[in-house]
């Protein structure tokens, strides 16, 4: 089987910075370490850092020691502070583009503007980024969102960073359709926007797109959706146990890329398990 490995598969900055700075902390720094929340959404990266003794905590608690990392895709500007009052070493390690669409939100929100947030309901970055516009916010997910949707005044729309290009031009265009004195803002990230490009363009080179990365992980989700609108077989797998070998080996031709969470070693052993086939 002829395997074509996307250029852009794998870390994206924004992880490998959050990653980077959780190793350099367990190795230059004692005591307890812990991120708030599950640092990415790749359980074989959380399996490593498990090993690392790097905690999890889902609470903020009222007193901690230590060393607390703030994940890549960033926090509610209360939860932050609350950490803060913990008594622990707070490590930022918000991506620097999720932080570019905080400081938009928080710009406009001073202004009195609403905010609408292009992306997925309860994902981390996307809470983080309402809890900068509250309490004038919403969430679009779908074309449904919008029927119900009802703003007046002015307003920003900005997009989770890791969304589809194409779903968003498209929601976008539809919001200001209905209420036009909104200002856009598209804030997908570079490397998201790569990515993606990318897949539409293996997509037209191969018979199938392996997709690698946590079934967690929104935007490796995402890039499985890309591929299928370019109409391509896709499969999804998170580790080189979980896929679907019998199914593939019908291809000569398969292209691969993974989300911005998953790892190189895990990238590595499912392009050796494919090239045996
Ligand atoms: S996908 Fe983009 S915004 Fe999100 S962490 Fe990676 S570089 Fe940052």
């Amino acid at each position: 089987m002829k395997v074509i490995l996307a250029e852009k598969a794998g870390f994206c900055m924004g992880v490998r910075r959050a990653f980077d700075t959780t190793l350099e902390t367990v190795h230059n720094t004692g005591g307890k370490i812990a991120t708030y929340g599950p640092l990415i959404h790749n359980p074989q990266v959380l399996a490593v850092l498990k090993e690392q003794g790097v905690e999890i905590l889902d609470e903020i608690p009222a007193k901690r020691s230590g060393t607390i990392i703030i994940r890549a895709h960033g926090v509610p500007p209360d939860h932050k502070a609350k950490l803060l009052k913990t008594g622990a070493d707070v490590k930022d390690a918000t991506c620097p583009r999720v932080m570019k669409v905080q400081v938009i939100i928080q710009k406009y929100r001073e202004q009195n503007y609403t905010t609408i947030i292009i992306g997925d309901k309860n994902h981390a970055e996307v809470l983080g980024l309402m809890g900068y516009a509250e309490p004038k916010v919403h969430v679009v997910s779908n074309a449904d969102d919008i029927d119900s949707l009802s703003v007046s005044g002015s307003y920003i729309i900005v997009s989770q960073t890791t969304q589809d290009d194409q779903s968003f031009e498209q929601l976008s265009s539809e919001i200001i359709s209905r209420f036009p004195q909104g200002k856009v803002f598209n804030t997908i990230c570079d490397s998201t926007h790569k990515r993606q490009d990318e897949v539409r363009s293996l997509c037209k080179q191969v018979q199938a797109m392996v997709v690698i990365g946590g079934k967690g992980s929104a935007n490796t989700q995402r890039l499985g959706q890309v591929a299928e609108k370019m109409g391509c077989p896709v499969f999804m797998c998170e580790t080189n146990q979980d896929i679907d070998l019998k199914a593939l080996s019908q291809y000569e031709r398969v292209g691969v890329t993974a989300g911005a969470s998953t790892p190189e070693w895990v990238i590595k052993k499912v392009i050796k398990t494919l090239e045996s086939l």
